[in-house]
Formats: structure tokens, sequence, C-alpha cells
């Protein structure tokens, strides 16, 4: 079975080793020496002062609004994973939908400013498949406001924008390592920001509340991750160039092999530095996407309808429109991408969806 993405497992012989120390020292979380490690790691990699190694993408959001103390109404993309908009209504606040991009897929900044009413506290956005939004733009209108922002960069892993990591711009960027992301600790996620205040509320927030055994700075949840998590992450942070180069690859054979065809791609801004986190095309219509998906799922292959459905369609969201991001949804299939996919079965994934 061909799935859209396949884990990238370290040669088991090196995780060994870590559980072999793991085992010695017999200590499995509350800020082991291994999730340190992987912190400290991913700041070098990423290129980011601070960063926060969490249980999953999805507490980060929720932590990173709670630690902004979002109220009202929050700005923010149909064309996403359902945690973004989830996490914003579980943490008591309005979703407020502004349409999205046709080109970048990403949302659409020009419709922000009239979507802003006196209760919007915040604008949260996704860099949709790694392609970064316009952060800029973005960036005034908040200014203007006095908005926060948050970017949902669950897909982000590596991605420079202008010469730096795309993390660096809005207020908190969050990241998911679950095992169908980029880079993956199993389930895990991070959070980055470079207001070394907000940093340490939020890594407060994350262990409890907890300043030292029996004394507390505010309320908190359990964000944590473990050893074993964070383990993984450095078996699997060496090979994470090797990761992209490899996918990249197999994107230019994706180029090639369909540019015959009426698919559209989303387009990347210049000036960035992208990660190939995913393989997303386009169809004409969602009658062609359903009878390449139905074709490919007879041949045992599964590509995923990332992102389906436009989230301003959630039955617990208060009805609003986006038509670009609801025509858009129905019509967008991602190609199994992944570091050992051979070409010869990029191939056959091509002449199915060609038929
Ligand atoms: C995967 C993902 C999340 C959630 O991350 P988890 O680690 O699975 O909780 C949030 N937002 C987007 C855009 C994602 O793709």
């Amino acid at each position: 079975m061909i799935n859209v993405t396949k884990t990238y497992l370290p040669p088991l012989s090196e995780y060994q080793t870590y559980l072999d120390q793991i085992w010695q020292i017999t200590w499995l979380t509350n800020r082991g020496k291994f999730v340190l490690e992987l912190e400290q790691k991913l700041c070098r990699y990423l290129q980011v002062p601070n960063l926060l190694f969490v249980n999953n993408g999805t507490i980060a959001l929720q932590i990173a609004i709670k630690a902004l103390n979002l109220k009202g109404e929050i700005i923010t993309t149909p064309f996403s994973y359902v945690a973004t908009t989830s996490s914003i209504v579980w943490e008591n606040c309005k979703p407020v939908f502004v349409d999205i991009d046709p080109n970048s897929l990403c949302i659409n900044p020009d419709l922000i400013e009239e979507a802003i009413t006196n209760k919007t506290s915040a604008i949260m956005a996704t860099h949709v498949y790694g392609i970064p939004c316009e952060v800029e733009k973005i960036e005034k209108i908040a200014q203007k406001y006095q908005l926060k922002i948050i970017y949902d960069a669950a897909h982000s892993f590596g991605v420079q924008y202008k010469g730096q990591s795309l993390l660096n711009y809005g207020d908190i960027s969050t990241l998911s390592f679950h095992a169908t992301k980029l880079f993956h600790t199993g389930e895990g996620g991070g959070i980055v920001t470079k207001d070394k205040d907000l940093f340490h509320k939020i890594m407060y927030m994350h262990n409890f509340g907890h300043n030292g055994p029996e004394e507390f700075f505010g309320v908190g949840i359990n964000g944590k991750s473990s050893e074993l998590h964070a383990a993984m992450g450095l078996c699997v942070l060496p090979k994470i160039d090797e990761l992209i180069t490899k996918r990249k690859e197999l994107s230019e054979y994706y180029d090639s092999n369909l540019k015959s065809l009426d698919l559209r791609r989303p387009t990347i801004p210049t000036e960035t530095i992208y990660n190939y986190a995913y393989y997303p095309v386009i169809f004409e219509s969602e009658e062609y996407l359903l009878k390449a998906k139905n074709k490919l799922n007879e041949n045992n292959i599964f590509p995923r309808r990332y992102f389906y459905p436009s989230l301003n369609t959630l039955n617990y969201v208060e009805k609003q429109t986006c038509l670009v991001s609801e025509e858009i949804s129905k019509r967008v299939l991602c190609l199994p991408l992944f570091y050992d996919l051979e070409i010869s079965l990029a191939e056959n994934i091509c002449n199915i969806i060609k038929k």
C-alpha cells in the first residue's frame, strides 16, 4: 500500500543507542537531557532563537493562543488542516475566515482588513504546504490594528524566506512533528518565538505552571514531550537534508512528467527556500480529481485530499463563505511524496493520472 507519505524511520540500532542511555539514567520526561539536546539542535538547524519542544502541534497552537491571551475573534485561513480552526474554537475564540489567494493558497492579505472588527485580537494563518504567507503585508495590517500574529507553521520545517527562517515572522510560529510530517518525533510539536518574556511564559504554561516542585506561575497544561520522542527526533534530524533533497528530486520528476496535463500547482513566492513538504496538484474539476483518486486507489495508491473540506464549512463554526477555498479544496490532491518513493512508482502514478 502506497500512502501520501511514509514516515522516515532511522536504523533501529541508532534509536537503540538512545534507549540504552535512557534505560541507564532511568529518566523519561520532565525536560530530560534528550529533550534539551533536541531543542538546542533544532534552534541551530532552523536558525531560530528559542524553540520549545511540546507533545504535538495542536497543543502548540492552543498554548500560543493562551499565551498571547487572545479573546474574541481570530482571523484565520479556511485552507489548512482542521487543527488550525479547532484550536481556536477549543480556546473559546471565534474563527473569522478570510479567503485564500488562488495562487499561493495562503490567506489573502488584501481581504484581511475588511474582516477586522473591534473584537478581533489576532491573525492566525497557515503557511500551507510550507508556502510562505505574505508575511510583510500581514505584519503591516497587524501593526495598524494592534493584532497579534500566530503562524501555523506545521508544514514549514526548514523553509527560509528572504534569507531567514520563515519561523521568525509573526509573534509565534508553531510546528508539528507528527509522524506524517517532514521532520518528526512520532508525535510532537514546537513553539517558536523571538520574544524572551513570551517564551518564558510559554515554558511555564506547557508544564502546569510549575516553578519548581511547590510553586506555580499561573495556570498551565501538560504540553511536555518525552525522552523517547526526543530520541526519535535526534535520530531523524541528521538525515533531514537528505530527506528534503530526495523529495525535491521527486517533486521535479512529477513536475516534468505531469507538465502536459492541465494540472495547476500552487505558486511559491520568490526568495523562498522551499522544503518540498507536499506535492499538491489542482485538477480542472472535482470530477477529474475523483476519477484519478479512484484509479490510484484501485492500484493500492492512496493520495490524500489535503485540504478538504474547506474549514469555513465545518458544522461547528458560524456559516461564512470563502469561494476560492471551497472551490480549490474540492479539486486539490496531494500525491505520494517521501524519501524512498521509487521513480518507477512515481512514473506509474503519473501514468494513472494521465489516463
Ligand atoms: C499536522 C497539522 C497540525 C497538527 O499537528 P499535530 O502534531 O498532529 O497535533 C496543525 N496544523 C496543520 C496545518 C497541520 O498540518
